[in-house]
This record gives C-alpha cells, sequence and structure tokens, in this order.
C-alpha cells in the first residue's frame, strides 16, 4: 500500500533487531535504504544481502551516531552519491539498566550520546538536505518506557523520554517545510535488547500487557513505514505507540 519508490532512507542501528525489520520494511516498499551500524558489520552485511535477495536496494554505512563529524561526513556522502535524503530513522539505541544508585558517569554520557544527541547530530544534517527539498519524514524510535517510567531504566527511560521532546520540538520548528518528525514508542520486542531478559520477567511483561505477548520487530517497522509515507503528509509531532496496549 505504501508506495516509498524513488526515495532514499537512512536508518541508524538498521543491522539488527527493529532496526534490520526497518529497513527490510522500508526497502520492500522500494526505498534505497543507507543501513547504518556501529561495529557488528557481519550483521550489517547480513541485513544487506537479505534486502537485495528481495529485490530491493540497499547498502550499509558504518558511523557511530553519537559522532557529530562522522555522522555529518556520512549524511552529505549519501547525499552527494545518491542525491537524496527523504526519510532519517533515528532507530540506534542502547540501554545499560541500573539502579539510580548504582548508575555510573560513564553509562549515563554513553547512552546519551547515542540515544539522544546522535539522533540531534542525525536530525540536523538530515534536516539541511530535507529543507532544500521542502519534504522529509523523520521518525524517532522512543520507548513505552519513554512514557511509563521503569525501575531499572533510570537512565534510558530519560534519554527515551528526550526523544519525544525532541521529536516535538523538530515537529514545531519544520512543518512549513513540508518536513514531518514523529516519534515511535515501542513496547516490549523481541530483539538483542531484550533477549537477556529473565524467564521470570517476559512473565511479569506479558503480565502487564493486555495483547498478552511480546512484540514482533515487524510490527514496529510497520508503524515507521506508515510514518515514512507520502500518506502521513499531515501526521506530525506525535507519539505511535506500538505496545500491545501494555501504555495507553
Ligand atoms: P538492538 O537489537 O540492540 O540493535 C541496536 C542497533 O543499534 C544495532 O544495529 C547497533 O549496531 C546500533 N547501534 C548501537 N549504538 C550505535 C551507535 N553509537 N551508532 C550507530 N549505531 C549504533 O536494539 P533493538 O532492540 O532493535 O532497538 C532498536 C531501537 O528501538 C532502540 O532505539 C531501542 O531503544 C528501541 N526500543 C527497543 C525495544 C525493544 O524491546 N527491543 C523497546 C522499545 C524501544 P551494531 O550492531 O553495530 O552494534
Amino acid at each position: 500500500m505504501f508506495d516509498l519508490s524513488g526515495k532514499v532512507a537512512i536508518v541508524t542501528g538498521g543491522s539488527r533487531g527493529i532496526g534490520r525489520a526497518i529497513s527490510e520494511t522500508l526497502a520492500r516498499a522500494g526505498a534505497y535504504v543507507v543501513v547504518n551500524y556501529a561495529g557488528n558489520e557481519a550483521a550489517a552485511v547480513a541485513c544487506v544481502e537479505a534486502i537485495t535477495k528481495a529485490g530491493g536496494k540497499a547498502e550499509v554505512k558504518q558511523f557511530d551516531v553519537g559522532n557529530a563529524e562522522a555522522v555529518d561526513a556520512a549524511l552529505s556522502d549519501a547525499h552527494k552519491r545518491l542525491g537524496r535524503i527523504d526519510i532519517l530513522v533515528n532507530n540506534a539505541g542502547i540501554a545499560l539498566d541500573q539502579l539510580l544508585l548504582r548508575v555510573k558517569p560513564e553509562e549515563i554520557e554513553k547512552t546519551f550520546a547515542t540515544n539522544v544527541t546522535g539522533a540531534i547530530w542525525c536530525a540536523k544534517s538530515a534536516i539541511r538536505v530535507m529543507m532544500r527539498a521542502r519534504t522529509g519524514r523523520i521518525i524517532n524510535l522512543s520507548s513505552v518506557v519513554g512514557e511509563s517510567g521503569n525501575p531499572g531504566q533510570v537512565v534510558y527511560s530519560a534519554s527515551k523520554a528526550a526523544l519525544i521532546g525532541l521529536t516535538k520540538t523538530l515537529a514545531r520548528e519544520y512543518a512549513s517545510r513540508g518536513i514531518t518528525v514523529n516519534a515511535v514508542a515501542p513496547g516490549f520486542i523481541e530483539s538483542d535488547m531484550t533477549s537477556a531478559l529473565s524467564e521470570d520477567m517476559r512473565k511479569v511483561i506479558v503480565g502487564q500487557t493486555p495483547a498478552g505477548r511480546i512484540g514482533r520487530a515487524e510490527e514496529v517497522a510497520a508503524a515507521v513505514l506508515y510514518l515514512a509515507s507520502d500518506e502521513a503528509s499531515y501526521v506530525t509531532g506525535q507519539v505511535l505507540r506500538v505496545n500491545g496496549g501494555m501504555y495507553v
């Protein structure tokens, strides 16, 4: 239904988990996808191979989203070679879970550098291009815990709440330029990030989820596809919750 033919999408952390599902979904809809990763090259190559095998177009691009110069160089290079940047998905994220009294300064710095500052640098580089084109889509991956809070995730939930503020502000700043900025807030989704959860923890999470199960990365990717599409042209500054009813 949603056609992204001729569009260029950049998916940060697009190589694994939810990011991979987003990369594959956008490519299936016709976009050329730049699949970013930080260190796991094999996963990124595997993602691009899967896209190509399915008839889509994609490339890998290593950069650390927390490094402003690297972000700018990567996005400028993509723009120069591919001629456009239509869609930016700020998906790269890390979770270093700790109770407040055990949190270390370096955990705060690393989490915010990736989850928040990284999204800001990527948005800044992409918006320069999108403003000239007078069109663009930015989708930020927040989280259910950014709205609900969660014991043991003080730094992570603060970073995900920050992304909602970022989303709303950018939506207001750039709506007049034809650029929409939205957030997707997943609940608990099967991925490497959640694979470390104990069976007991899973039972608790499922018990708190009216849908009665953990979500799939494809279910998050479908929401991103909608927000990236032409059909979502009047939707901006919103938080789309994909959480099985866990937080409403
Ligand atoms: P994941 O499986 O751990 O994958 C993380 C991805 O981000 C990888 O591609 C990783 O690349 C990349 N990445 C990490 N740090 C980076 C950096 N500094 N620069 C560039 N790329 C970086 O994570 P996920 O579970 O799919 O989560 C994806 C997003 O959804 C995150 O923002 C997360 O907070 C959010 N989310 C997840 C859930 C969930 O239940 N899984 C729920 C709510 C929200 P490498 O492989 O190279 O390290």
